[in-house]
């Protein structure tokens, strides 16, 4: 979805070795190492410069699992986008 081609086939291959419930239980982990990441990066001050290597390594891990999380349950990137733009017209207009 965000990855290029060759990063996805290596999403696959590690969606088959590991297993959904344990590549869900990772993108909970990274879910919670990125929003640590941003705590750090408020509580450094550094919000409003540029980001953070610790913020940048783990929006790539979070992309990782996310992109898994989309093969596992075959959600495209349209059904995102169609789900995105619904939440973000409801938050322009509002
Ligand atoms: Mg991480």
């Amino acid at each position: 979805m965000i990855l290029n081609q060759e990063n996805q086939e290596k999403c696959r291959k590690l969606l088959d070795r590991y297993g959904y419930r344990p590549q869900l239980m990772m993108l909970i982990e990274e879910c919670s190492e990125l929003i640590k990441a941003v705590c750090k990066m408020f509580r450094n001050g550094t919000c409003a410069s540029a980001p953070s290597e610790n913020f940048l390594e783990e929006m790539a891990d979070v992309a990782v699992m996310f992109e898994q999380a989309c093969m596992m349950f075959n959600i495209t990137a349209a059904e995102i986008n169609k789900r995105a733009k619904e939440k973000l017209d409801k938050k322009v207009s509002g």
